[in-house]
């Protein structure tokens, strides 16, 4: 059951942001991600507009990239958190899916279970984020290791993750990337080291092979919240019509606790979109929609199917009106800073009841 709200995605701006990756990181190869649905934008949809233009696509697990191979995609694909028993091993090898091995469990599965055919692996070094991956200092070991095994395609990549990468002047960063250097200095094998905030801000995390995710979207993986200051473009418009407007007065109060009071008579407008659609239930008073073009603020708590904003100002809103959630002219990162999230939670938290459409 389809609802009156709409995710509208302009699919040109995937490609216009992928020229952005390209400018930011000349000479890269580009492992686009495209895990959790495309960030709430769809695994097949994202992949058939970016397939001609990227190098590859990473995914958070197996069964993702099953569904592109199954789709027909050629290209490389990386499944980030790696195969978990040797049912998604051996289906690695036979698809010619690329896996992150990050474990030390992996290694020895690795060693014990035939393989059809050669596997491809990026070796995940935790060099700072605390997460997977292994020592730094083991670097050399691991390599050494592999060297050995027949069963992968020599020489491995090297991959890390940066914590702190949003805020690219945090210390942080340099001590991480000191450490990657160190540990896999003099080691064969390409280098993978920054996603999309890495990729704007911090030019010696480049690598051989970038992997932009939220940039891709149009949302600014940096903390300043601004993806236009980045030249990125929204893809998504979330968009939902004026289903009733209603005139009250000075001291009403609007929506569940009676949290809002009416300061003066008020136009109140009820927007077909709530918590049940992926709208944030947490936004305060005030945070901002588009009525037209211009904004109106949101008064009351956020429901389950529907939000109410202040229309006093725009008089000539009517029933049936399209109200823009996040999109052109409203980025998604500032109504996700007013829920006290990130822009990447909002875009994966649209619900499946919301229609897409697509330009
Ligand atoms: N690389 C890894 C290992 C990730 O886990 C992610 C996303 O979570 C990315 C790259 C892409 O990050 P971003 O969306 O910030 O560009």
């Amino acid at each position: 059951m389809k609802r009156a709200a709409r995710a509208h995605l302009r699919l040109g701006a995937l490609e216009h942001n992928l020229g952005r990756v390209r400018e930011a990181a000349p000479g890269r190869r580009v492992m686009a991600v495209i895990k959790a649905e495309a960030y709430g934008h769809g695994l097949l949809r994202v992949a058939h507009v970016l397939a001609p233009l990227a190098d590859g696509f990473a995914v958070s697990c197996m069964d993702e990239a099953e569904a592109l191979r199954g789709a027909g995609f050629r290209l490389p694909l990386l499944v980030m958190q790696g195969f978990k028993n040797d049912r998604e091993l051996r289906q690695a090898a036979r698809e010619d899916i690329t896996v992150v091995v990050h474990d030390e469990s992996q290694l020895r599965l690795l060693e014990t279970t035939p393989l059809s055919s050669p596997l491809q692996v990026w070796l995940k070094l935790d060099t700072g984020m605390g997460r997977l991956g292994f020592s730094a200092t083991r670097a050399a070991a691991l390599h050494g290791g592999l060297q050995r095994c027949a069963q992968v395609v020599q020489p491995p990549v090297w991959m890390t993750h940066l914590a702190c990468a949003d805020e690219p002047e945090r210390p942080e960063n340099a001590a991480q990337l000191n450490r990657f250097e160190a540990a896999t200095q003099g080691l064969s094998g390409l280098r993978s080291l920054a996603n999309s905030a890495s990729i704007l801000a911090l030019p010696r995390s480049h690598g051989d092979w970038v992997r932009p995710g939220i940039m891709l979207y149009g949302a600014s993986p940096l903390a300043d919240r601004d993806p236009a200051r980045h030249g990125l473009e929204p893809v998504m418009h979330l968009q939902a019509p004026l289903v009733a407007i209603q005139d009250r007065s000075l001291g009403d109060t609007v929506g569940y606790g009676a949290t809002f009071q009416c300061p003066r008579p008020t136009r109140v407008g009820v927007v077909a979109i709530g918590y049940a659609d992926g709208y944030p239930r947490h936004v305060p008073n005030g945070t901002p929609v588009l009525v037209g073009a211009s904004r109106a603020p949101l008064i009351g708590r956020v429901s389950m199917d529907m939000i109410t904003v202040d229309l006093t100002d725009h008089p000539q809103a009517a029933v049936g009106d399209p109200v823009t959630l996040w999109g052109e002219g409203l980025p998604v990162d500032e109504i996700a800073a007013a829920a006290e999230t990130i822009s990447y939670d909002l875009l994966c938290a649209v619900a499946d009841r919301v229609q897409v459409t697509t330009q």
